[in-house]
């Protein structure tokens, strides 16, 4: 009886284990669960998708993007309810990824605070930048896999930071391609064009570039503009040239990629740098 007893047991367990934490009805195109990654995902059609709380926009073809910040926390909650289904809960623990992190000490850094005039101007900019990410549009372009905006030597990576004498300065949070004042910069992959100014405080010349669903490049110090807010472009096409303008020591292209407020690794999404265009 007892032998008896144990053998259902064992057979029953893998069922029962099974039907406590049935996977949630999708499957990753693109990404991991770790930190900086760009996961875009695959639904049935018509499902309804939320991450940590927030509903996601779902494309006619099931396709969904999550966004893991830098700094994103384990564990993060993912739920997919099929067409008549049930919501079905996934519970993830996000990877720490190492970051390049230099700390400079015996610097005797100059604090100095901008003046009026220039805390205004940046706070006008960070307003016309907040309301350009806040957008969550049903553009599908996020779906398509990138190409490099640029092609050069990679002189900054995501995420890396610099302690100055024990105080954390803001992380990286795009990479930098090494190119020479007047080179085209083209889009990544197509999307509309959600912000165009030629003269940022921090960044110079800056376009942003929305990819869908919240996703957005961002392309900063370029010297040139050939693109409007409102306007589409496609993969390849050029939105303007590189530069130095900004808060920059030298000509570069800067190319973030945000998921509303978060951010993450263009680099990784994109795959090698080609030799050369
Ligand atoms: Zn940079």
């Amino acid at each position: 009886m007892r032998r008896r007893a144990l053998l259902l047991t064992l057979l029953a367990a893998p069922l029962l284990a099974q039907a406590a934490a049935p996977s949630a009805p999708y499957r990753l195109r693109a990404g991991a669960w770790e930190q900086g990654s760009l996961l875009i995902g695959e639904a049935t059609p018509g499902s309804a998708v939320t991450f940590d709380g927030r509903k996601l926009a779902v494309s006619p073809e099931g396709l969904f993007v999550i966004g893991l910040d830098r700094d994103a926390k384990s564990p993060v909650q993912l739920s997919v309810a099929a067409p008549g289904g049930k919501p079905i809960s996934e519970s993830h623990s996000v990877a720490k990824r190492k970051w390049d992190v230099q700390p400079l000490t015996g610097i005797a850094p100059k604090y100095v605070d901008p003046p009026q005039d220039v805390q205004d101007r940046i706070a006008a900019e960070q307003t016309i930048i907040a309301a350009a990410r806040s957008r969550d549009t049903a553009i599908s372009d996020f779906a398509t896999p990138f190409v490099w905006p640029a092609t050069g030597r990679v002189s900054g990576i995501f995420g890396s930071q610099r302690v100055l004498n024990g105080k954390p300065k803001s992380p990286h949070y795009g990479v930098d391609v090494a190119v020479p004042t007047g080179t085209p910069i083209v889009a990544p992959t197509g999307g509309v064009i959600s912000l165009a100014e030629s003269d940022l405080y921090f960044t110079g010349g800056t376009v942003f570039i929305d990819h869908g669903h919240g996703l957005q490049s961002v392309m900063v110090h370029l010297s040139r503009l050939d693109v409007k807010v409102g306007e589409r472009v496609e993969q390849g096409q050029a939105i303007g040239l590189s530069g130095a303008t900004g808060r920059v020591t030298g000509p570069h292209l800067h190319w973030g990629l945000y998921w509303f407020g978060d951010r993450v690794d263009a680099q990784k999404h994109t795959g090698p740098m080609p030799a050369s265009r």
